[in-house]
Order: C-alpha cells, then sequence, then structure tokens
C-alpha cells in the first residue's frame, strides 16, 4: 500500500507519502523552535495556531512531491494520540476530513506505536523485541510482541528523559538549535562534547537498594541535582566550561540510569518466557549519540543487535506516521470518521480496543 502520514501531536506539523516497500516517496515538516525558545518550552495554545495555519500547506506538499494524487493513495494514518489536545485536534480533523471525502480508510496512529514501529521500514526486525523509547512526553521499556500488542516492563515515575535534557539545557541558558535536529536536547548534546563528565558528581536515579530493582526510571532528582549546583554557585552559568562539563555530567549520569533499568528490563522480558533478538531504541533522545553508543554496549552485553532509527526519523516526523499506517493496514487495522483523538492512551490498551 502507499499511505499518507499526517501527525501533529506536538509542536512539529508533518506529512509523508510512504510506500509498502518502505521507500519514502516524499516528507515534510514545519519545525516550530524559533517560535517556542523565547518561553523555554512548548506553548500549547501556540504550537495549535501554527498547526492550523502549517497543516493545509504541509499536507498539500507531502502529496504533491510524492508524484502521486489524492486518488493513488491506499489509506490515511494520522496520530490519535497521546499529546497537547489542541495540536492533535488539528491533526485528527484533518486526516478525518480528507478520509471521508475521498472515501479511504483512516488509520488512528498511537504516536508511541509509530516510534516503535519505525525500524522496521528499513530493516527486518522480527517480533518479539525489546524497545526503549525515550522521547520528551515518555520514558519506557516494552516487549513489543506483535503490531498493535505490546507489554510495558518500566516507565518513567516523574519526568521524562528528554524533559530533562531540556529542562537541565534551560537550567544552563544554552542556546537552542534550529531547524531539523534543533531544539535544547540536542544543543545540551554539542555543549557536553566540550565538557568533562568527571567534574560533577550527580547521583544516578533509583540505585539504592529500596528502588535498585525496579524496572522504573525516574529523572527529577537528577534535574533537582543540577539545580543544586547551579544555586550553590559550583556552576557558574557565565563560564563556559562550567556549563559544558554539567552537560556533559548530566548526560553521562542519565544514559547510566537509561542504560541501568534498561539491563533490568531486558533480563525481565527474557524471563517472561520471550526470545527477543533485537532492542530497538527510539524517540527524539535517541538521536544523541552518546545514547546509541553506550545503550549498544548494554545491548550487546545481552545478545541483542541494537537497531535504531535514522537520527532524524527518531524525533516527530510524519514518515513514522504513515509507516505504522502500512503495519496497521497489513493487519486490517481501521477505523470509522468518527474517532476522536486521545489526549492520554496507553499502548498497553491497544489489543483490547483493537481486535486482529
Ligand atoms: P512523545 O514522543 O513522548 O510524545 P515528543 O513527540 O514531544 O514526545 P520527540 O520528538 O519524540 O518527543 O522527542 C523530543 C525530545 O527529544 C525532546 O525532549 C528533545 O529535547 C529530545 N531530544 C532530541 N534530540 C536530542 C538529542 N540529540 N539529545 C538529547 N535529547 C534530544
Ligand atoms: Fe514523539
Amino acid at each position: 500500500p502507499r499511505i499518507l502520514g499526517i501527525e501533529s501531536s506536538c509542536d512539529d506539523t508533518a506529512a509523508a507519502v510512504v510506500a509498502g516497500d518502505g521507500s519514502i516517496l516524499s516528507e515534510v515538516i514545519r519545525h516550530q523552535h524559533k517560535i517556542h525558545e523565547p518561553s523555554g518550552g512548548i506553548v500549547p495554545g501556540i504550537a495549535a495556531e501554527h498547526h492550523l495555519i502549517n497543516m493545509p500547506g504541509v499536507v498539500s506538499q507531502a502529496i504533491e512531491q510524492s508524484g502521486l494524487t489524492i486518488e493513488d493513495i491506499d489509506a490515511i494514518a494520522v496520530t490519535r494520540g497521546p499529546g497537547l489536545p489542541a495540536s492533535l485536534s488539528v491533526c485528527i480533523n484533518a486526516a478525518k476530513t480528507l478520509a471521508a471525502v475521498t472515501k479511504k480508510p483512516l488509520i488512528g496512529v498511537h504516536h508511541m506505536e509509530a516510534h516503535a514501529l519505525t525500524v522496521r521500514m528499513s530493516s527486518s526486525v522480527p517480533f518479539p523485541f525489546v524497545c526503549l523509547l525515550i522521547s520528551g512526553g515518555h520514558t519506557m521499556s516494552l516487549l513489543v510482541r506483535d503490531v498493535n500488542d505490546y507489554k510495558l516492563l518500566g516507565s518513567t515515575r516523574d519526568d521524562s528523559v528528554g524533559e530533562a535534557f531540556d529542562k537541565v539545557a534551560r537550567m544552563l541558558k544554552i542556546p537552542w538549535l534550529h531547524g531539523r535536529g534543533g531544539g535544547p536536547g540536542p544543543a545540551l548534546e554539542q555543549l557536553a562534547l566540550k565538557g568533562d563528565p568527571d567534574r560533577y558528581q550527580l547521583p544516578v536515579p533509583m540505585s539504592k537498594r529500596d528502588t535498585g530493582q525496579s524496572l522504573d526510571f525516574s529523572f527529577s532528582g537528577l534535574k533537582t541535582a543540577v539545580a543544586k549546583y547551579i544555586d550553590l554557585g559550583q556552576v557558574s552559568l557565565e563560564s563556559e566550561q562550567d556549563c559544558a562539563d554539567m552537560a556533559a555530567s548530566f548526560q553521562y549520569t542519565a544514559i547510566k540510569h537509561l542504560c541501568s533499568k534498561l539491563s533490568k528490563a531486558i533480563a525481565a522480558a527474557k524471563d517472561v518466557g520471550s526470545s527477543p533478538t533485537a532492542l530497538v531504541v527510539s524517540g527524539g533522545v535517541a538521536s544523541n549519540q552518546q545514547v546509541r553508543l553506550r545503550i549498544g554496549d548494554t545491548a550487546s552485553k545481552y545478545g541483542l543487535l541494537l537497531v535504531c532509527p535514522p537520527p532524524h526519523l527518531c524525533t516527530d516526523n510524519g514518515v513514522m506516521i504513515a509507516w505504522a499506517g502500512i503495519e496497521r493496514f497489513r493487519k486490517g487495522l481501521f477505523d470509522p470518521y468518527t474517532i476522536e483523538f486521545r489526549q492520554r492512551w496507553q499502548l498497553e490498551d491497544l489489543k483490547d480496543m483493537y481486535s486482529t
């Protein structure tokens, strides 16, 4: 099939056309980094306003660049949730209307399922696989049994790792990068390249006896520890070296925590009787090179092959929604034109909502 994917769950407006063999026929994305940088984070109302402005152009460009007409497209896939309500309402209404008018099948996609399945577009990763999703709104480890069939292993008890990168970047007043691969997280990664990760000692979250065995993650304590160093004047925001050293120390510790809890999740996945051969890591933070490197070591320790989407497909995009649409199309998982967005939506609930 050839599927149009539409995404606007957070701050990027994106659309793409992807074919069943995994070839990307077109890809259009509009970022809003310049708009949100002054406030230090995404302002939901402003994000939605720009989706409303950008959506018609993004979708029509995606169709045009694919060299197809809407008639040649087999189904329309759209992010149904989770995400910011005002942002989600823009993409879901665009997709529903387009599908209803053209009488094409509609496929409502769980945004995190799309992050999880992207790798299968270009490599033949078989089910089941272990998956670590590390993004702006989520941090979780999963056993992916099939399309639509997920078992949650661990998830964050407070902030996501992406949120922690964003908040620490803000505390250190690091200017955002712009355009593709932009935002606060990539800016922190760049600055950390010039820093010494051993300069500041930060506590590895949930490593004590009471929480050490848990598969869950936690990032708010780490963020607070960084704030304390700044408050005590041990990191001078005037000193680029201090900021780089703290960026490197924070990144080092955050990854250490990810790897430690991931090890436990892999062991747990093997315990429930499944024999995964691959570890898939996706979501915006998976575009970080240090993350990929060190998680790769953890994967190989457990005999798993690490597979990540190319960095630009780790952050939000339309291609991943179109591809998840293809996977769901093949299973016959369609939705009526009356569906609404879901602000909160657990991946584990998919199996009961849709039967294959
Ligand atoms: P979710 O997928 O949970 O709904 P989202 O869609 O907003 O959240 P993504 O686009 O998948 O999130 O990822 C964005 C997050 O990834 C941001 O927090 C961003 O700072 C972080 N991020 C992106 N690139 C990097 C990087 N190179 N290093 C660290 N963090 C990064
Ligand atoms: Fe995302």
